[in-house]
């Protein structure tokens, strides 16, 4: 049987001065599920945390918390009385209070108790005998895996985390993003974390939420949103796109790459074929010997080389095309650098292109 949600978010809205910013937003978070608030910045995602918080009232719409609403017509409950476990890009540690006194705030119960849970979290989070320190004598790193201690520690019904990881080191990123999500994992906490990184919501999330002006326009698995974006601009929002253009006449687009299907268009319609820049394939093999239409890779289509540039694990190659004035970019994995002016045959992987209407 499936487990009652932690969280629902129910047709959240909330205005500033007659502007909406937040509008009908709705989600709902399993225990032990980590979501990811997606979005650019400005569009509404830390209002929509603050209103679940508490710390920002709601103009419509309902909170519920393990069975408890929180928000709701005439319902407020304060913050503290939430259950919610709260940690921002400032990890606002007391700058006076120890390590293990940190760790210890928000804990009630006898003193035995307490020390036992802060040393179990100590542990967790890789800082057992750092308990005396204070915070000023840690890295950014080790500040962070207080600051996340201290939230947990109380065994919140829910953690709310916004942008929790923006204030460190790029390089020590990733590896602090993949043991906090260890220790969320193995503590089993229910998990809204707010981010502007796609990057960050693939690599950390069970379930993605795509924000964008005030309201949520795609949720699904990060593989479903990235290889299935419900628009171009959800496209566009995880990697570099490129776009070919063309008109569907009875459920068919023809364009330079061979046609594609295009059913639910009308004839006659703009639709936009979207194709992400790894899936723009060099047609090596047949270089320079013209086309050979085939079911999965369509037509190959000629393009000129402008710029070629190395970024570490591909090279990105941006072509001029001859059609359309189109200029395409293929990410080819590995060192490949061909000088610009070298004529190239483009394929595309046609189970990889999305189709929008213009
Ligand atoms: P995000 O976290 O996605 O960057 P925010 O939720 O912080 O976005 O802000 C969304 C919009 O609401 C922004 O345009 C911001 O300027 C505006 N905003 C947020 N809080 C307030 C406030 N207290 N008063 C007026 N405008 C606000
Ligand atoms: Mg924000």
């Amino acid at each position: 049987m499936q487990q009652p949600p932690r969280l629902v978010v129910d047709a959240l809205s909330r205005s500033f001065g007659g502007r909406r910013v937040v509008e009908d937003v709705s989600l709902t978070i399993a225990p032990g599920q980590v979501t990811c608030l997606l979005g650019p910045s400005g569009c509404g995602k830390s209002t929509t945390l603050r209103m679940i918080a508490g710390v920002e009232t709601a103009d419509q719409g309902r909170v519920v918390i393990d069975g408890d609403t929180v928000v709701g017509p005439g319902v407020h409950v304060p913050p503290e009385a939430r259950g919610i476990g709260l940690m921002f890009q400032d990890f606002a540690l007391f700058p006076h209070l120890s390590v293990a006194r940190n760790v210890g705030f928000g804990l009630k119960g006898d003193a035995q108790a307490r020390q036992a849970r802060v040393d179990e979290l100590l542990e967790k989070v890789n800082l057992a005998g750092y308990g005396q320190k204070h915070p000023h004598e840690l890295s950014g790193g080790e500040q962070q895996r207080v600051a996340l201690a201290r939230a947990l520690a109380p065994r919140p019904r829910l953690m709310l985390m916004d942008e929790p990881f923006s204030g460190l080191d790029n390089r020590l990123r990733d590896g602090i993003r993949d043991s906090t999500l260890e220790v969320l994992k193995a503590e089993g906490a229910a998990v809204l974390l707010v981010t502007h990184e796609p990057d960050e919501a693939l690599r950390m999330a069970d379930e993605i939420a795509l924000m964008r002006d005030g309201r949520i326009v795609q949720r699904g698995a990060p593989y479903n949103l990235y290889n299935s974006p419900t628009d171009r601009a959800a496209a566009a929002f995880f990697s570099d796109i490129n776009v070919i253009e063309g008109v569907s006449r009875g459920a068919l687009t023809e364009t330079p790459f061979g046609r594609f299907l295009t059913p639910g268009h009308a004839d006659g319609a703009k639709v936009e074929i979207v194709i992400r820049p790894q899936h723009l394939k060099i047609d090596f093999d047949r270089a320079g010997r013209g086309p050979h239409p085939t079911e999965l890779e369509g037509t190959p289509a000629r393009g000129t080389v402008l710029r070629a540039r190395f970024l570490g694990r591909e090279s990105l190659v941006e072509f001029a095309m001859d059609f359309q004035g189109a200029r395409l970019t293929a990410a080819v994995p590995g060192v490949f650098l061909p000088k610009p002016g070298t004529v190239l045959w483009l394929m595309i992987r046609r189970d990889r292109c999305f189709v929008f209407a213009a």
